[in-house]
């Protein structure tokens, strides 16, 4: 039986990912790596910076200044992203981060960078990793590709209460606008657009409650473990 399979959750903005994968990493004990965290805090980093990411040499420099890392919080059932040392795994989350991430993940050189990362983080194995390319890119011998989608306004009221949860102020239209501008970005992008992997299995989590999606993907998880 092969015990540290990786694990690829991919699918739109705001489906439950995160959290999802985060639970099946918890109860397999398996690192959980997001992706979408990478993404905003290398946007957040050029945003701060007022880096001009059209200007090739620019957006060089900028990439050599950034060092992403992972570090446990909570006693060991979170993880914090850090940029530079700095944890900014709040920071990451502000409506200005989730305005621009798209625009600057399609740039290939970030990309480039960004998977090099995931693919050095992943490769040993015993790893859920959530995003948009995972399972066709980054990942593409994954032992387990999940696809997730969900109605846009289920998305979005459950992108509020987790923001609110967070005491992140937000405003239900502008969740739901940016959730489907992201989209849109994700999926029509040249390098890595959002999709699902042939070899995927679709999960619509709209009528699912959080317990069914994780149990579901455990379920599935499992059914490959001992295949
Ligand atoms: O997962 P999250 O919604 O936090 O991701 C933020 C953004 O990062 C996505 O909308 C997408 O533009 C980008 N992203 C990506 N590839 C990934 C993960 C995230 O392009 N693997």
């Amino acid at each position: 039986m092969k015990e540290k399979f990786i694990v690829a959750i991919d699918g739109q903005s705001g489906c439950g990912k995160s959290s999802t994968a985060k639970a099946i990493a918890a109860e397999l004990g398996y690192i959980y790596i997001d992706t979408g965290a990478m993404y905003r805090a290398t946007t957040l980093y050029l945003l701060k910076n007022d880096t001009d990411i059209y200007n090739e040499q620019a957006l060089e420099n900028a990439l050599k200044q950034i060092s992403l890392t992972f570090r446990n919080s909570k006693g060991g059932s979170e993880q914090e992203i850090y940029l530079n040392g700095v944890s900014v795994e709040k920071d990451i989350r502000q409506q200005f981060v989730s305005d621009k991430v798209s625009e600057v993940s399609a740039i290939p050189r970030v990309r480039r960078q960004m998977v090099g990362l995931q693919r050095a983080l992943g490769n040993a194995g015993g790893v859920v990793m959530d995003g948009r390319d995972i399972g066709t890119v980054v990942f593409p011998n994954a032992d387990v590709k999940i696809f997730m989608k969900a109605d846009l306004d289920i998305r979005a009221k459950r992108r509020l209460k987790e923001l609110e949860e967070n005491n992140i102020p937000a405003v239900l239209e502008e969740v739901e606008k940016n959730l489907a501008a992201r989209d849109k970005i994700d999926s029509a992008r040249l390098d890595s657009p959002l999709k699902k992997a042939d070899d995927a299995i679709e999960i619509d989590t709209s009528q699912l409650s959080f317990d069914e999606q994780v149990n579901k993907i455990l379920d599935l998880i499992k059914s490959k473990q001992v295949a």
